[in-house]
C-alpha cells in the first residue's frame, strides 16, 4: 500500500472527521463522484445548512452523522424541498427529485472486516442499485423509478440492488494505491466525457 498516493487522493480535501473521509473513500470505491461541502444553503426555516456531500451525477445529498445524538433536522428539512413525488414524466432532472441520505458509521457485519455501508433516506427509503447498462451505482427510491440516475436507462431486470448493511464500507487509510489509481483513471475519463459533451453542445465537434 502506498501511503503517499492515498494522501494525494483523499488529501485533496480536508475533512472535518474521519467518518466523512471514510464516506468519501467508500463513494470513490463505488465509482460515485462526490463534492465535499459544496455549498451553503438557506433552508425554508431560515436556517443555514452546509451539507457534507453532493453527488452531482446522481442528484444525491449525504449528511454524515456519527454515533451519539444525530442532528439530522436540517437534512430532513432539505429533503422536504428537493424531493419530488414524481415517478416518470416530470421536469425533475432526476425522477423523484434529489435524494437526501443520512450517512452512518459502518454497521458491524459478519464477514466484512471494516463493516458495512449503512445509510437511511431522510424522507423515504432508498436502496443502492448498480445499473446493468452502465455499471454505475446510484441510490434509487423503488416506488418512484427504477431508472439509473446516472445513465437514465430503465432496465429493472438487470439492476442489482443493495440495502443498508450489504456492501463493504471503506476506510480512507485502507484503500489501496491500486484502487486509488483505478479511480483516478476513471475520474479522468468522466471528465473527458463531460468535456466532449460540452464541446458537442457548443457545436465545436460533430
Ligand atoms: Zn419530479
Ligand atoms: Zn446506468
Amino acid at each position: 500500500m502506498n501511503g503517499a498516493a492515498i494522501e494525494t487522493w483523499f488529501g485533496l480535501t480536508d475533512f472535518r472527521s474521519a467518518l466523512e473521509s471514510d464516506w468519501a473513500a467508500t463513494l470513490s470505491s463505488l465509482g460515485i463522484q462526490w463534492e465535499y461541502e459544496p455549498c451553503l444553503l438557506v433552508l425554508p426555516s431560515g436556517e443555514r445548512y452546509l451539507p457534507d456531500f453532493w453527488l452531482p451525477e446522481i442528484g444525491t445529498w449525504i449528511e454524515v452523522k456519527g454515533n451519539g445524538i444525530p442532528r439530522v433536522e436540517k437534512a430532513r428539512e432539505l429533503a422536504t424541498v428537493v424531493v419530488c413525488k414524481c415517478r416518470e414524466r416530470c421536469a425533475c432532472q432526476w425522477f423523484g427529485g434529489e435524494i437526501v441520505l443520512i450517512g452512518h458509521p459502518a454497521l458491524r457485519t459478519a464477514g466484512m472486516r471494516f463493516g458495512a455501508l449503512y445509510w437511511d433516506d431522510a424522507r423515504y427509503s432508498a436502496v443502492l442499485a448498480q445499473c446493468g447498462h452502465c455499471e454505475s451505482f446510484s441510490w434509487l427510491r423503488l416506488r418512484q423509478s427504477f431508472r439509473c440516475r446516472k445513465c437514465r436507462v430503465l432496465d429493472p431486470q438487470r439492476l442489482r440492488m443493495y440495502g443498508p448493511g450489504e456492501l463493504e464500507f471503506r476506510h480512507s487509510d485502507r484503500v489501496t494505491a491500486h484502487q486509488v489509481a483505478d479511480e483516478y483513471a476513471m475520474w479522468i475519463t468522466a471528465e473527458q466525457v463531460a468535456e466532449t459533451r460540452r464541446k458537442r453542445e457548443n457545436g465545436e465537434v460533430a
